[in-house]
C-alpha cells in the first residue's frame, strides 16, 4: 500500500466506478489532482462549449470531494513536470489515473509514465471509460476493425461487461484519509480562462447539469422514461428521445459500465430497446477503436483516395451553415440548436453534416472543427467518425453517392415541423408543409406584417438538384483518379 498517492484526474471526474480513484484511496493519504494544460491537447484543445462545461464540472467535482473530506488540487503546467514535482514535494509514492484513448491523451500519459519511471515513483493506469482496450480486439486476420457490425459482434460475444463498482466514499469515507501534508493550494478554477468571453452559452444553463450527480440523474430519467421508446424516439428530433448522456461521458462524469448495466437491468424497457441503446454505446467503442488505430483520421480521411477530393473554398457558405441560414429549415434548426444548447440531435447532425460536405462541397474538417468548438459532447473519436461517415471517406461510412435530401429528411423525421418551428421561429406561423419547404409559402409573417421569403428567412443557399449533380461529379473525379 502506498503511503501517499496522487489521483491524477483526467476525463474521469467521478467517484463511482472509478478504479483509478479506488486504487489511490487505498493509500494512507491521497491527493486528487487536476492539471490544466491546453497546450498538450495537440490540434484539439477544448472548444468553447466544453470549456463552459469544464468550468462547472470542476467546481461541482471539487465540492463533492470536499463533502467527502478531501480537496481537489488544480495546477497548471506540463503534466509530467507538475505531477513529478508534486509527488516529490509531498512524498507520494504512487500516481493513479484513468487511461485516455485519443492520440493527445495517450501521448500525455506516455510522457508522465516516463517521467515517473525516471523519478522512481510507481504508477498505475486503468481503463474504465471504455468497455474494451482497442488493442485487445482484432479481426480474424489480426487487424484493427474498420466495419462496425463485426466489431460489435465480437465485443458482444465476450459477454456482459463486468459490473460497475460503487463509489468507495460510500463504504470508505474519504475523510478518514488525511490530506497529504504540504499539498499545495493550487489555482482557482476561475483563473483557468474557461468562461466564454461572450454570453453565447446562456442557453446551456437551462439544459445541462454538469457533474456526477447530474449524470446519474440523467441516466435514471432516461432509463425510467426514455429507454423503452429509444429505437423510434432517437430518430425524431422533436421527441427528445435520446439519453443526453454524451457530454457526461465525454468528461467521464459517469462510467460506461454504469450506463450499460442500468439499461440492461431496466424492468420496463423491451429487450429490443435495450439492445438498440447498447448498440449505440458500441458505436462509441468502435469510434474509439478506429481513432486509436488510425491516429491520422482526426484530420485526414481513412480512405486515402479522398485526400484528393475537390472541395470548394466558400467562406460565405460556411458562415451561412454555421449560423443556421442555409435556407433549408431542418439544417438551420439543427445548427441553431447546436449554437444555443451545445448539442444537436443525432439525425440532424447527419443531415447537417451531409449538407456541408455534399450540398456545399466544403471540407468535412471545417465541419468537424465547428462541431468541436460548439458541442458540449465533443469527442474526437466520435466526431471524426461522424464526419468521415457523412463525407463517405471513413470507416463504415455512408457511400458518397447517397446524398441526403434535407427536405425529405424533414418530411420523414419532423413531419409536423415541431423541431423546425422550435429552432427557426421565423417559420413557426406556417403550416407544417410550408415550414419544411418555405420556398413554397406565398408569404411569411412577422408581427402581423407580410414578408417575402428573402426578407424573413433566407432562400436556399444552393438548389438541391444542382448540388446533388455537382457532388456526384466531384465524386466521379475522385473515383477516376483512384482508378488510374
Ligand atoms: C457529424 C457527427 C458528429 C458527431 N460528433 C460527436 C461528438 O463529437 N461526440 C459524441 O459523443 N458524439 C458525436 N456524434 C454521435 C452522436 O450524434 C452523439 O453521440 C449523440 O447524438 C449524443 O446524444 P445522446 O447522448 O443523447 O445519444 P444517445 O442516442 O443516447 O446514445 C448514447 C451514447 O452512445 C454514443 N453514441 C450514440 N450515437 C453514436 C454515434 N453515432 N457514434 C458514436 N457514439 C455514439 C454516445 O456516447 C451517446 O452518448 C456525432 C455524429 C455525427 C453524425
Amino acid at each position: 500500500m502506498a503511503s501517499g498517492a496522487i489521483w491524477w484526474i483526467r476525463r474521469d471526474m467521478r467517484l463511482d466506478d472509478n478504479p483509478a480513484a479506488q486504487r489511490a484511496m487505498r493509500a494512507v493519504a491521497m491527493i486528487p489532482l487536476y492539471v490544466h494544460s491546453p497546450s498538450e491537447e495537440g490540434a484539439w484543445p477544448l472548444g468553447g462549449a466544453q470549456k463552459w462545461w469544464l468550468a462547472r464540472g470542476l467546481k461541482v467535482f471539487a465540492a463533492s470531494l470536499a463533502a467527502n473530506g478531501s480537496r481537489l488540487v488544480v495546477l497548471e503546467g506540463e503534466h509530467a513536470k507538475v505531477i513529478v514535482d508534486l509527488a516529490r514535494s509531498v512524498g507520494a509514492t504512487e500516481v493513479c489515473w484513468t487511461r485516455r484513448l485519443d492520440p493527445a491523451g495517450i501521448a500525455q500519459e506516455h510522457r508522465v509514465e516516463e517521467a515517473l519511471d525516471k523519478a522512481g515513483i510507481s504508477w498505475s493506469s486503468s481503463l474504465s471509460n471504455h468497455l474494451v482496450d482497442p488493442d485487445d480486439i482484432v479481426t480474424q486476420t489480426g487487424n484493427p476493425y474498420q466495419v462496425y457490425t463485426p466489431f460489435a459482434k465480437n465485443l458482444r460475444a465476450r459477454g456482459k461487461p463486468s459490473p460497475p463498482k460503487p463509489s468507495p466514499s460510500k463504504s470508505v469515507r474519504l475523510d478518514v484519509l488525511p490530506s497529504v501534508t504540504g499539498a499545495p493550494a493550487g489555482v482557482a478554477i476561475e483563473t483557468l480562462g474557461l468562461e466564454p468571453s461572450r454570453n453565447w452559452a446562456d442557453g446551456f444553463q437551462a439544459m445541462w447539469t454538469p457533474g456526477e450527480a447530474g449524470a446519474q440523474q440523467r441516466l435514471a430519467l432516461f432509463v425510467e422514461s426514455g429507454l423503452a421508446h429509444y429505437p423510434s424516439g432517437r430518430d425524431e428530433p422533436a421527441a427528445d428521445g435520446s439519453s443526453l448522456l454524451a457530454p457526461h461521458l465525454a468528461f467521464g462524469e459517469i462510467g460506461i459500465r454504469r450506463i450499460w448495466h442500468a439499461a440492461a437491468n431496466s424492468k420496463s424497457a423491451p429487450p429490443e430497446s435495450i439492445d438498440k441503446f447498447h448498440a449505440e454505446l458500441l458505436w462509441r467503442e468502435f469510434a474509439t477503436h478506429v481513432l486509436f488505430h488510425f491516429k491520422h483520421t482526426d484530420l485526414k480521411p481513412l480512405r486515402a483516395e479522398y485526400a484528393k477530393f475537390p472541395w470548394r473554398d466558400d467562406q460565405a457558405a460556411l458562415i451561412a451553415w454555421q449560423r443556421g441560414r442555409t435556407g433549408y429549415p431542418l439544417v438551420d434548426a439543427g445548427m441553431r440548436q447546436l449554437w444555443q444548447t451545445g448539442w444537436m440531435h443525432n439525425r440532424v447532425r447527419m443531415v447537417a453534416a451531409s449538407f456541408l460536405v455534399k450540398h456545399l462541397l466544403l471540407p468535412w474538417q471545417d465541419g468537424a472543427r465547428w462541431f468541436w468548438d460548439t458541442l458540449v459532447d465533443a469527442d474526437l473519436a466520435n466526431n471524426s467518425l461522424g464526419w468521415q461517415w457523412a463525407a463517405g471517406c471513413g470507416a463504415d461510412a455512408a457511400p458518397y453517392f447517397r446524398i441526403f435530401n434535407p427536405t425529405m429528411q424533414a418530411e420523414k423525421f419532423d413531419g409536423e415541423a415541431a423541431y423546425i418551428k422550435r429552432w427557426v421561429p421565423e417559420l413557426a406561423g406556417l403550416p407544417a408543409k410550408q415550414a419544411i419547404s418555405p420556398w413554397n409559402a406565398p408569404l411569411l409573417w412577422r408581427d402581423s406584417a407580410p414578408l417575402t421569403l428573402g426578407e424573413a428567412y433566407p432562400p436556399p443557399v444552393v438548389d438541391h438538384v444542382f448540388a446533388r449533380q455537382r457532388a456526384l461529379a466531384a465524386l466521379t473525379s475522385v473515383s477516376r483518379s483512384a482508378a488510374k
